[in-house]
């Protein structure tokens, strides 16, 4: 294994589609934390001939807490096990508070950050990923899990990054 990259971002903007684009295989992986659930979010991934292992932190989840919380807890377990994190926001919903919420934890982490805009799903959205250079992350790669465009920028900068 070449390192762990994790997938953040608030709920809907398409981690689990991108986290299978990327994985061949599933895996479901439940932990006795009190209140937390870990269900399928690991899964290895090959890429130029590097392995890694990849983690949808969506599907961590913390019981009878707010959204903001859960997304909060996701994004300290990515830091904690992550080298990489794959920090994913939607172009069609476009920026929110969450995505900036998360774009200031993850800097504060030091730790290096794929900001990548899903839901470009043709040239005409491609505008859509410039409000997101204000999160300070630096230059935003345009992808759509569901047509799988661009996940290949995503692997080549993930494994550059291990
Ligand atoms: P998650 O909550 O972040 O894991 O998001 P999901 O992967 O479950 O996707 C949430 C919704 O967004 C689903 O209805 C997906 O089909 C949709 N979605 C995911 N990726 C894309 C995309 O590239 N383009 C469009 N138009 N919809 C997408
Ligand atoms: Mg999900």
């Amino acid at each position: 294994i070449y390192g762990t990259a994790a997938i953040v971002g608030r709920p809907n903007v398409g981690k689990s589609t991108i986290f299978n684009r990327m994985i061949g295989e599933r895996k479901s992986i439940v932990e006795d934390v009190p209140g937390v659930t870990r269900d399928r979010i690991y899964g290895k991934g090959e890429w130029l001939t590097k392995d890694f292992r990849l983690i949808d932190t969506g599907g961590i989840q913390l019981a009878n807490e707010p959204f903001s919380e859960e997304i909060r807890m996701q994004v300290e377990i990515a830091i904690d096990e992550a080298d990489v994190i794959v920090f994913l926001v939607s172009g069609i919903e476009g920026l929110t508070h969450d995505d900036e919420m998360i774009a200031r934890m993850l800097q504060k982490s030091q730790k290096p950050v794929i900001l990548c805009v899903n839901k470009i799903d043709n040239s005409e959205r491609k505008d859509l990923i410039y409000e997101f250079y204000a999160l300070g992350l630096g230059d935003p790669i345009a992808v759509s899990g569901v047509h799988g465009i661009g996940i290949g920028d995503i692997l080549d900068q993930m494994v550059a990054a291990f």
